[in-house]
């Protein structure tokens, strides 16, 4: 137990120093003075990319301007995937190690939502302007800047913009990334996603349902004798309500949702609900899962065997969303070198949970984390979101740094 505690300084000690001297070197040194310098175009960006809608499942117009941008910094194979992922490397000396490093098209606002974004003084003020339009922008600006001092790294980069990492988009883009276009070519991950300093090495997964119980329903009174959906609805909830759950790691159920019925003279033909269960630890997730889907077959049984079978109804479990659950280790090379490099440039980090694109890969065991693109704000996934550019280039700045010292 001693030699680890003693251990652990030590190694923070060795990433401490390889960031620093990273920063010794001309060509790191020029493209952090270039990010400090050239602030006001990732802001310009920043505006650009979010005057172009993207609403959930319609990231199409914003997806194509990402990739006119890719191909004006010249990355390689630049291409857009059949989920709709902007895709572009910058190559290294060698094609391995590959870091992904990616912020997210879509927004939560629906087709329509006026996007047009206004400045006051420092303030940037429009729906999705931190949430992820922030992070798109610091992406292109962490390739300018790679560019502009002829950055070369041992391995290689390739530059994603994700879709449908926002609600019921379910991450389906970083889902097909990992289980299609970049299957098996992912060494490393980032996402870079909201603002602020923060680094997610924790990624809290979600199971979602929505579950219906159906019958030939009735009148209340002439067909009385026969199963009822919302009954057996009333059973499943009861269960439910009873579950014992950790509080370490979080885990968590909620009936969110409920409807189903005709009338109050009437045995329901259909009754439903919608369920939401999380944790961070994969296992304790599986298990409230099982628990839950025993409990909705039990009402079932139970409802059934009460009336003998008579107007038997069934039950459908559909899944409206899984978000799977992971963790990159806190003494993992890529935690502890977004720490130092954090460090490197007077940045204080706290490292915390998230639900982002980076659940995917902690999920698969590839290393990933979610980082904040800096700079401050307030609002997210409202129409009123606003971003703070005071001093947002040390976010930049960071990225920056981090996409060098992880490319190897
Ligand atoms: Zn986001």
């Amino acid at each position: 137990m001693k030699k680890l505690t003693l251990l652990l300084p030590a190694l923070a000690t060795v990433f401490a120093q390889d960031a620093a001297s990273l920063l010794r070197e001309a060509s790191v040194r020029a493209a952090i003075e270039f990010a400090a310098q050239n602030e006001d175009k990732v802001i310009a960006e920043q505006i650009e990319i979010c005057e172009v809608p993207a609403p959930p499942f319609h990231e199409k117009q914003r997806g194509e301007l990402y990739k006119r941008k890719f191909e004006e910094l010249g990355l390689r194979n630049v291409r857009i995937d059949a989920e709709g992922n902007v895709i572009g490397g910058r190559p290294g000396r060698n094609a391995r190690p590959n870091l992904v490093f990616s912020a997210h098209l879509d927004t939560v606002f629906p087709p329509g939502t006026n996007v047009k974004v206004t400045r006051d003084g420092s303030w940037l003020k429009g729906p999705g302007i931190g949430d992820d339009c922030r992070g798109l922008a610091v992406v292109l600006g962490v390739i300018r800047a790679m560019n502009a001092a002829k950055v070369e790294t041992p391995g290689t980069i390739t530059f994603v913009g994700t879709v449908g990492e926002e609600g019921l988009g379910d991450l389906r883009g970083v889902k097909h990334l990992f289980g299609s276009s970049l299957k098996g070519q992912i060494d490393k991950f980032i996402s870079l996603d909201g603002i602020g300093f923060g680094v997610a090495n924790v990624g809290v997964g979600s199971f979602r349902y929505k579950v219906t119980f159906k019958g030939p329903g009735g009148h209340s009174y002439g067909a009385f004798g026969m199963a009822n959906p919302i009954h057996a609805l009333g059973r499943a909830i009861e269960k439910i309500s009873d579950f014992q759950v950790p509080s370490m790691p979080k885990t968590t159920f909620n009936v969110g949702r409920i409807g189903g019925g005709t009338s109050v003279n009437s045995i329901a033909f259909e009754a439903w609900m919608e369920v939401d269960m999380r944790s961070a630890d994969p296992a304790s997730l599986r298990e409230v899962d099982e628990k839950f889907k025993a409990a909705v077959q039990q009402a079932l049984d139970e409802e059934n065997a009460r009336w003998n079978q008579n107007g038997r109804i069934a039950v459908q479990i559909e899944t409206v969303g899984v978000r799977p659950a992971g963790k990159t280790s806190e003494d993992s090379a890529i935690v502890r070198t977004a720490v130092a490099v954090s460090s490197a440039l007077g940045l204080q980090v706290t490292l915390r949970e998230g639900s982002t694109d980076s659940n995917v890969g902690m999920n698969l065991g590839v290393p990933s984390i979610t980082m904040n693109s800096g700079g401050a704000g307030r609002g997210a996934h409202s129409l009123g979101e606003m971003f703070d550019t005071t001093d947002s280039y040390k976010g930049t700045q960071r990225a920056l740094l981090a996409a060098i010292a992880l490319a190897r």
